[in-house]
């Protein structure tokens, strides 16, 4: 959970300037090297991403606050330079409140085709290290280095390397968090940013988790956060104190567990390569262009149901999203996210889809000949151990979705919709309404 932890004391004090960074200048982080013994997971996570990239180019806005987002209204912020964060902007903010905290701010309009080369070139640093990689965006992948030890040498050392070569090979700095498991390695990770790397050593697990407020555990969302508010728990040494019956009672025997059990360090969780060769989604034309968003909305809807159906049915869960979104004049653009943990639910699917959307960039009146629903990175969802989005009864939702695929086996797909679907809008479409579910393939994302 990205920005879950309060930054360091020198970060966020308004207008304090700060100088520019190359990468390789800044010394190593102030702490020694914990001992990395048995800590076989990295997290790496480049720093600031699509906004380094653009400073590449753009040498002379180095130490200056820089924003990559549309210059529309109805945008938000992709990234966000560290001098511009120290005045309060941050990634998916709406872009009119990030101008409001920093009107100084350069903004720069995304190149998301630059980012993807980037990223390549980026995970081709983490694949010569080892295969056992799992990116969970564009610009952060979880490493297991257990297999490549003998090879390279110690985890920390590793994790040395790679940020040596992303630097020199890249100019961009990433930081590297290092730890018995993906959860702690990925805490360790936000702790030292930017350009910094942290080991916390297997015996230090609880040193470091505990003075962290609750809010940095996987899953603590505003309802899980009042929860524990009212039960006075402010961190996580707080809840890992509490007997696991007074957390039940506040937030559920499910919740309950997986919070008690991170609390305590606890992450079973292991580094899945992702499937990448396939995506499994699906689109529709439209008989006439649309521009009305709220039928937008509704045909993202449809396909959401139509993907996360054909997840299930192929056993898949996804990291990442896409909409596609062609214009009347044939433009295409596509808009991608990665979400925490694999879904293969379609009310996230179409939650997604729909900030996708909206954060597209479009002016309102495009029009519309085709929008398409992507799911990729698909993993294996019997090994995905799925984000409890706590307070949102996730597991009602699969239990109803399930109910929704059982019905749809016995008596064809299309019989239980959405009850937005169900109010006739079917002479919008080219095709039935009654088609099977889209069926993986193997186009790459
Ligand atoms: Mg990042």
């Amino acid at each position: 959970m990205r920005g879950s932890i309060p930054p360091p004391a020198d970060r966020g004090r308004p207008g304090r300037p700060r100088p520019s960074r190359l990468p390789g200048e800044r010394p190593q982080p102030p702490r020694p090297p914990g001992d990395d013994t048995g800590c076989h997971i990295l997290h790496v996570d480049m720093d600031a991403f699509y906004a380094s990239v653009e400073l590449r180019d753009r040498p002379e806005l180095r130490g200056r606050p820089v924003i990559v987002a549309h210059a529309s209204g109805r945008s938000v912020v992709l990234s966000a330079t560290y001098e511009a964060r120290d005045y309060g902007v941050r990634s998916a903010m709406p872009i009119g409140r990030a101008r409001a905290l920093c009107p100084q701010a350069v903004i720069i309009p995304p190149r998301h085709g630059l980012y993807g080369a980037v990223s390549k070139q980026v995970m081709a640093i983490f694949q010569a290290v080892t295969p056992e990689i799992e990116p969970l965006s564009l610009d952060e992948a979880f490493l297991d280095v257990s297999g490549a030890l003998r090879r390279l040498g110690r985890p920390a050392f590793i994790g040395q390397l790679i940020r040596r070569q992303v630097a020199e090979q890249q100019d961009i700095t990433c930081s590297v968090g290092i730890a018995v498991n993906k959860f702690v390695a990925k805490l360790a990770s936000v702790h030292c940013k930017p350009d910094g790397l942290l080991v916390i050593p297997a015996g230090g697990v609880l040193e470091f988790l505990h003075p962290l407020p609750v809010a940095a555990l996987w899953g603590v969302g505003e309802q899980t956060g009042k929860a524990l508010a009212r039960l006075s728990l402010r961190t996580v040494g707080d809840l890992a104190a509490t007997p696991v019956g007074v957390l039940e009672a506040a937030v559920g025997k499910a919740a309950a567990a997986h919070l008690a059990a991170l609390a305590a360090g606890r992450d079973d969780r292991r580094v899945e390569r992702t499937v990448q060769e396939k995506s499994i989604g699906a689109e529709e034309t439209f008989a006439e262009d649309i521009g009305d968003p709220e039928l937008i909305r509704r045909e993202l809807l449809r396909l959401s149901g139509r993907t996360a159906h054909a997840l299930r049915a192929g056993g898949y869960a996804a990291r990442t999203i896409t909409v596609k979104l062609r214009l009347s004049d044939f433009t295409t653009i596509t808009r991608s996210r990665t979400l925490p943990d694999p879904t293969d639910l379609a009310n996230q699917i179409y939650a997604t889809a729909c900030a996708l959307h909206e954060g597209s960039g479009l002016s309102s009146r495009a029009r519309l000949r085709l929008v398409g629903v992507r799911a990729t990175g698909l993993v294996p969802a019997a090994s995905a151990v799925m984000q409890l989005t706590l307070g949102e009864r996730p597991e009602s939702w699969r239990e109803a979705e399930r109910a929704v695929d059982r019905i749809a086996s016995r008596f064809g797909a299309g019989t239980v919709r959405p009850a937005a679907l169900v109010d006739g809008d079917q002479a919008q479409r080219r095709e039935p309404p009654a088609e099977p579910p889209a069926a993986p393939d193997a186009r790459r994302p």
